[in-house]
């Protein structure tokens, strides 16, 4: 929802300026239709890897800080919202606790992530065909 190019930004300069990151990569911006509710504006995605020194639940408490701080209003499961920031990975370590499972358990599925994904790091699996993934703006 709002300036989406503009959240995604607010997002990475927020990543960007905390002390316990660096190195951060970003990959192309992709336009996506969106899946469930589908009464809503298409999507844009894009992924970023990072060197850090949080743990993972510091970094979700990052990243849910971030959301909220872009008026993250959502009233519809799957529905419009202004950011949302998954952690897909954290190195090649599993986490499995209330609040965070590591890797993203759906991100197999979702080609809006192996798309971007690809862009900055090998992720071991091929686009997949047709997903309707649309290159947006590339920055790679
Ligand atoms: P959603 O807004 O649907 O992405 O769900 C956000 C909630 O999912 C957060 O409050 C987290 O506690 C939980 N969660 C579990 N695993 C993850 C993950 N890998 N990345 C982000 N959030 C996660």
């Amino acid at each position: 929802m709002g300036d989406r190019e503009a959240n995604i930004a607010f997002a990475e300069e927020r990543l960007e300026a905390c002390p316990q990151i660096k190195s951060l990569r970003k990959a192309s911006i992709y336009e996506t239709e969106p899946v469930g509710y589908t009464d809503q504006p298409d999507f844009l995605n894009t992924c970023v890897s990072f060197l850090t020194t949080l743990g993972p639940e510091e970094l979700l408490d990052l990243t849910s800080g971030i959301e909220n701080d872009c008026k993250r209003k959502r009233t519809i499961r799957w529905g419009p919202r202004t950011l949302d920031i998954d952690i897909i990975f954290y190195g090649d370590e599993t986490v499995d606790t209330e609040r965070l499972t590591i890797p993203h358990p759906r991100w197999k599925e979702r080609a809006f992530v192996i798309v971007p994904a690809k862009d900055i790091e090998d992720i071991g699996v091929p686009i997949p065909e047709g997903s309707g993934v649309r290159l947006y703006r590339s920055r790679v």
